[in-house]
């Protein structure tokens, strides 16, 4: 395609609406017709990135190949489109201004007052151009975080309309909004809808597309109502209703026809509707799944509906290519001990012990652990869940009596997990843990080897702390064997013990490439080594 093509998503009313999953479906659409997609989060808080938030804030702390620590959108992105993102695709105010201000030190801007417009807007602009210019896409779909109307967004939603401006037909904006139902009056209100677009065009911008989110179905005179009203085509008015699973709403798209509504206003030419046979596919699978598999996640987050949604999401996935429904429960590190992990756990086909940061539940991490290597019961644990394992067998099966990582107890007589040469020096805490994707070399006969189906795998890491490799003999002399190393630096980055069905902990993090056309391999193994254990 000549031109880069350029679709905005902004939202209105509230927040939490699904822009990500919107902009995802609507990429995964414009993608079955043969195009090369991106998809881009800009979000407007001033933080260089998420890494620094705890998932209390914004959910889980998503990363990608290149090392960057990422909204949560970026994982839809990627389980959408199967398409690895990189630091380009999110962008912060923090990260806008940082580099506006580290060129006006340099002196690129020598003699100018430096403004929010045209210099901060500018700099936006540049940062939505690139992936067109530089990585070559034919649609760029970026996503603006936060609601219309807010403080923080306003430059972003400027630069928006300085592109319109400049881009023409090369650019098409969507905005997402919500319209309710009132029960008392039974009535859907449409209002709230076109305050929101009213906000917008005060701002300068005519949203050419309108995506109504709705828990049940709008009739054609409410599409019709919003139509008139917002100065929006009746075509271009499409709804979003709730469904089952984030995974139906391309289909939803699709049967609205919006991906031909897109193409039609940039003047591309339309040609056959795709026929999404994989992912149809994996719908159908999902849909003829008649047995559950009943997961338990072991973490301090779980009264969060974000921190592991990567986990969540890697979980499900694997569920249906086993022809299975997932059944996950949210067991509470903190309120597991040895006492009770019998009665939380043994109902569970496996257990999954999550990653995380700090002392808090810790315990309840060691208790879930002992009971399913003591119980033979099928367990994955991730990064500080991994890390956990090697502790619980130094304590209970080694002997090391208080046997830690220096993260929660730096005067540990025996350091199993301690933190990573490359780090002790570090002072920064953005942006400064082992980030990305790494090789590691897996053991032939492996039960990890035997999932991946290869020696040579890459995942990526989020850690500062890791397993020390002065107790490898040790571990391995009593039955927790080091399966995967990296093959530089000979980090142990896999652990398993043969004689149990399934044990295995991951330094990395797996879950960071499942997506629905290529499930983690790792994932599908535990959950199939669930079903066994049935
Ligand atoms: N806190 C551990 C570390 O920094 C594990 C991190 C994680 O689980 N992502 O090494």
């Amino acid at each position: 395609m000549a031109d880069t093509k350029y679709i905005f998503v902004t939202g209105g009313v509230v927040s939490s609406l699904g822009k990500g999953i919107i902009s995802a479906s609507l990429g995964k659409l414009l993608q079955s017709r043969g195009y090369k997609v991106t998809i881009q989060k800009f979000d407007p808080y001033i933080n260089i990135d998420p890494g620094t938030l705890n998932p209390y804030e914004h959910g889980e702390c998503y990363v990608t190949v290149d090392g960057h620590e990422a909204d949560l959108d970026l994982g839809h992105y990627e389980r959408f489109l199967n398409v690895q993102t990189t630091r380009a695709n999110n962008i912060t105010t923090g990260r806008i201004y940082q580099s506006v201000i580290n060129k006006e030190r340099k002196g690129d801007y020598l003699g100018k007052t430096v403004q929010v417009i045209p210099h901060i807007t500018d700099e936006i602009k540049r940062n939505v151009k690139l992936l067109g210019s530089k990585y070559k896409f034919d649609f760029v779909i970026t996503e603006i975080g936060g609601t219309v109307g807010d403080i923080e967004s306003l430059p972003f939603i400027e630069s928006v309309r300085q592109l319109k401006w400049e881009l023409g037909k090369n650019c098409l904006c969507i905005h997402l909004t919500y319209v309710p139902y009132i029960a008392a009056a039974k009535e859907y209100k449409t209002k709230p809808t076109q305050h929101s677009v009213k906000q917008l065009q005060e701002l300068g911008i005519q949203p050419d597309i309108l995506v109504l989110r709705t828990e049940r179905g709008l009739k054609k005179d409410i599409l019709h109502k919003v139509a008139l009203f917002c100065n929006v085509a009746e075509d271009a008015v499409v709804q979003s209703i709730d469904v089952p699973t984030i995974y139906e709403v391309p289909l939803v798209l699709q049967k609205q026809n919006m991906d031909i509504t897109v193409l039609k206003k940039m003047g591309l030419e339309v040609g056959p509707t795709p026929e999404l046979t994989q992912w149809k596919a994996f719908l159908d699978k999902k849909h003829s799944a008649k047995e559950t598999v009943k997961i338990g996640l072991v973490g301090k987050y779980v009264e969060l509906q974000d921190a592991y949604k990567s986990i969540d999401e890697s979980l499900l996935q694997a569920a249906i290519y086993n022809d299975r429904i997932l059944d996950l429960h949210f067991i509470h590190s903190e309120k597991l001990s040895d006492e009770n992990a019998a009665e939380q756990l043994a109902g569970m086909d496996g257990v999954l012990i999550a990653p995380g940061f700090g002392t808090r539940g810790i315990d309840g991490k060691f208790a879930a652990i002992k009971y399913a290597r003591e119980n033979n019961k099928p367990c994955l644990g991730i990064c500080l869940g991994m890390q956990c394992m090697v502790i619980e067998f130094a304590r209970n099966v080694l002997g090391l009596k208080d046997a830690n990582s220096t993260e929660m107890e730096p005067n540990t007589p025996y350091k199993v997990i301690d933190m990573m040469e490359e780090q002790k020096n570090i002072t920064n805490m953005g942006g400064s843990m082992r980030l990305g994707a790494y090789e590691c070399v897996l053991k032939k006969g492996s039960k990890t080897f035997q999932a991946y189906k290869k020696t040579h795998i890459e995942e990526r890491h989020r850690h500062r702390f890791e397993f020390n490799s002065s107790y490898k003999a040790q571990f391995e002399e009593n039955g927790m064997m080091c399966t995967g190393e990296n093959p530089e630096t000979n980090l142990v980055e896999v652990v398993e013990i043969p004689q149990l069905n399934w044990f295995i902990g991951v330094q990395f993090h797996p879950e960071y490439s499942s997506t629905v056309e290529n499930p983690n391999p790792l994932f599908v193994s535990f959950v199939k080594a669930a079903i066994e254990n049935k």
